[in-house]
């Protein structure tokens, strides 16, 4: 797959200009989606200028090398339109429900599926670990739809 992820909020925590906090596991699963081969991985954020170069050079100095950067092909020109990347998924906290646990976002990424079912399954195998799981959204929602008896997908 083709994956697009946002920096600011995504990988780290949000303090634009400088760059924030590591979010927990976001380097280390985007190392993992990365070394397994199978997928290309582009940066796209709203930085630009030497605010974007100090985010690829952070990603880089801790083992990121994106495929392409705010574009769906290193060679591409900035100015192509349309500007949409071609990508498969993208992770960005600004996603519907907020940013899922990184855990949660590999082993998506990992299945090759990206379907509200698979997410809500994933989300109830978390329930089942020791490791709490953040109640975004969609475990509210699942929450509130299994309490009324309805299939919550
Ligand atoms: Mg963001």
């Amino acid at each position: 797959m083709t994956i697009a992820v946002d920096f600011d909020g995504t990988i780290v925590e949000h303090d634009y200009p400088y760059i924030g906090k590591p979010i927990p596991f976001a380097i280390e699963t985007l190392k993992k989606i990365q070394e397994s081969g199978e997928h290309k991985l582009i940066l796209w954020t709203v930085r630009e200028g030497e605010y974007l170069e100090e985010a690829v050079n952070y990603c880089r100095e801790k083992g990121i090398e994106f495929y392409a950067v705010n574009k769906n092909e290193p060679d591409e020109e900035l100015f192509t339109r349309p500007r949409k990347l071609a990508v498969d998924l993208f992770i960005d906290d600004r996603n519907l429900g907020g940013l899922p646990d990184w855990g949660i976002i590999y082993n998506l990424v990992r299945s090759g599926g990206c379907s509200l079912f698979d997410f809500n399954e994933l989300l109830k195998q978390g329930e089942t670990n020791s490791r709490p799981v953040k109640k975004n959204f969609f475990i509210r929602l699942g929450e509130a739809l299994d309490k009324t008896g309805k299939k919550s997908y």
